[in-house]
């Protein structure tokens, strides 16, 4: 049995569409949402974990593109060396999934490694490169 991580990018119209379930019925995977984040109105993002024969994870895969929806492996992670962080806050109103943010009593910038998807949209923006893809 074969295993992967894959963050899907839901586009607004089928936000209401039944596609993880689809993979259980109609491709025989098993599956574990890992983090989900889904505003009405907004993209949805879902990571989830995948389970199965690797040619059904291929097809159910390829089915889920059909429908539209954007899908991204998730094999690497984003980390932040803490010590090179300036506090700037560019990278707070990037991250789809607000994993950065900053605290209110503190004003310091915090970094959630559980609520990142390694989408990568920080690390450019970063001024002091404080934000790494380590694979
Ligand atoms: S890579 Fe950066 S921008 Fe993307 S989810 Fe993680 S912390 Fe947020
Ligand atoms: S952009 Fe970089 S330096 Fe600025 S708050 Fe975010 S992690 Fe820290």
């Amino acid at each position: 049995m074969a295993e992967t991580k894959v963050v899907f990018h839901y586009p607004t119209r089928l936000l209401e569409t039944p596609v993880v379930s689809r993979l259980v019925r109609d491709f025989n995977l098993e599956f574990n949402i890992l983090r989900a984040d889904v505003t009405p109105g907004a993209e949805g993002i879902v990571v989830l974990g995948l389970a199965g024969e690797t040619k059904d994870i291929e097809r159910a895969l390829a089915w889920v593109k059909k429908q539209g929806v954007a899908v991204q492996p998730l094999e690497k992670d984003v980390v932040r060396i803490d010590d090179r962080c300036t506090e700037c806050g560019a990278c707070i109103t990037l991250c789809p999934t607000a994993a950065l943010w900053r605290e209110v009593d503190t004003q310091a910038v915090r970094f959630d490694p559980d609520k990142c998807i390694a989408c990568e949209i920080c690390v450019p923006a970063c001024p002091p490169r404080a934000m790494r893809v380590a694979f």
